[in-house]
This record gives C-alpha cells, structure tokens and sequence, in this order.
C-alpha cells in the first residue's frame, strides 16, 4: 500500500491492527503511520466502513421509496 502522506510505495505493514480491524503501516520514506482508511474521506468517522455504507444503502433505498 501506498503512503497516503509521501505516495511512496517503501512501505512496510506492522503487526496489530485498529480499533476497527484496519491493518497498519509504516513508510519507510517518511516514517509516519498510517492505516488503510488514511486519507479517505472516512478517515475521521468513527464507525466501521461496511456500517457507514450500510446506512447510506438504506437511507437512499427509504428516499427513493417515498417519492414514488
Ligand atoms: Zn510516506
């Protein structure tokens, strides 16, 4: 995986993971941290990806219901 901060690909995956079940890095090239939802515009939430999709999956499903 790429490093989301320098777009280096000298990165290495460390052992454990996040709260949410997300494996870990760290670049080589920059020495920052990161994880796989680093730099995502889900990066801040702090629910679990499949959770924040299953929402919005019913909210847009009970939308386009009721203007029919
Ligand atoms: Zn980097």
């Amino acid at each position: 995986m790429d490093c989301p901060h320098c777009h280096s690909s000298s990165t290495t995956e460390r052992e454990g993971r996040t709260v949410h079940g997300f494996r870990c890095f760290h670049c080589r090239d920059c020495g920052r941290r990161f994880n796989e939802r680093t730099g995502t515009a889900l990066n801040r939430v702090r629910v679990p990806t499949d959770i924040v999709f299953l929402v919005v999956f019913w909210r847009l499903r009970h939308k386009l219901r009721s203007c029919l």
